[in-house]
């Protein structure tokens, strides 16, 4: 139980990885706060099986006031935030020239902005306590680019920028912040892009095998719990000296 008495915030843990990732943190002991939108009983009822404390908040991360209701919350329940893995995000599909401005600026605000102002009112906690992990769901699109994928790809693109920065910021303490950059991982998220290439003729097995193959050399989905894994593990003393990493998980598709 090495995370045992410390407290995690879950952006985006209603479903997919967020929630694969509340469950590792969870099972390492931690007690939870989940956010997302959706009915949040089946994640409380999965993350509370587990032996700790869990709460939901619904705050939605593109608005400012929200997120500072959210953190409030979470002081008010456990004491703090220990432990901020900012996971919530969005996507849109389109050419620059036909990207709707209204998704560009939700993409920003939710996948983007939102870790900034999570992690600008969760440090000052971490600081005074002398203990903090901060983890970005950043994405593979984080360090390489795809057609289509404009606001997705700057906003992930920032998310390991300002890691790095948050990591110098914090380098003699034991606090540490890191980005993760899954590839693909079979949530609602990606199941909306296959449904597309699935409306383009293909059975529902070629349209995934044609997402993975245009991208994931292993062929296979990154799942929810390798995800939670390797945030454990980021949340972990061992991990005390990875400062400022995009810690890739993508099945190939970075190394080419
Ligand atoms: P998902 O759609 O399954 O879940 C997203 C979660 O975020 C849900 O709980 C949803 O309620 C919540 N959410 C959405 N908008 C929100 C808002 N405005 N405020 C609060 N919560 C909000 O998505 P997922 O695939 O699990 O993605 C989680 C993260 O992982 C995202 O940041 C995504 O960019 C990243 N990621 C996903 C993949 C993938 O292949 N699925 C790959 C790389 C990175």
């Amino acid at each position: 139980m090495q995370l045992h008495g410390k407290t995690a915030l879950v952006t985006g843990s209603t479903s997919g990885i967020g929630l694969g990732i509340a469950l590792a943190l969870a099972e390492a002991g931690a007690n939870l706060v989940l956010n997302g939108f959706g009915d949040p009983t089946p994640a409380l009822d999965h993350v509370r099986a587990t032996g700790v404390k869990a709460v939901h908040h619904a705050a939605d991360v593109s608005q400012v006031e929200q997120i500072a209701a959210l953190i409030e919350a979470a002081e008010a329940a456990f004491g703090g935030v220990d432990i901020l893995v900012n996971n919530a995000g969005i996507q849109h599909v389109a050419p620059v020239e036909d990207f709707p401005a209204e998704r560009w600026d939700a993409i920003l605000a939710i996948n983007l902005s939102s870790v900034f102002h999570t992690t600008r009112l969760c440090l000052p906690g971490m600081k005074q306590r002398g203990w903090g992990r901060i983890v970005n769901i950043a994405s593979a699109h984080g360090l390489v680019g795809s057609a289509g994928k404009a606001a997705y790809v700057a906003a992930k693109h920032g998310v390991v920028g300002l890691t790095k920065v948050v990591a110098l910021e914090t380098a003699t303490l034991d606090v540490t912040c890191n980005a993760v950059c899954p590839g693909f991982v079979l949530t609602p998220l990606v199941q909306r892009q296959i449904d597309a290439k699935a409306a383009g003729g293909l059975s529902p097995e070629q349209a995934k095998h044609a997402l993975l193959a245009e991208k994931q050399p292993s062929l296979e989905f990154v799942t929810p719990e390798q995800l939670g894994e390797l945030v454990r593990f980021l949340c972990s003393d061992a991990a005390r000296q990875v400062r400022g990493a995009a810690w890739s998980m993508d099945g190939g598709w970075t190394a080419v």
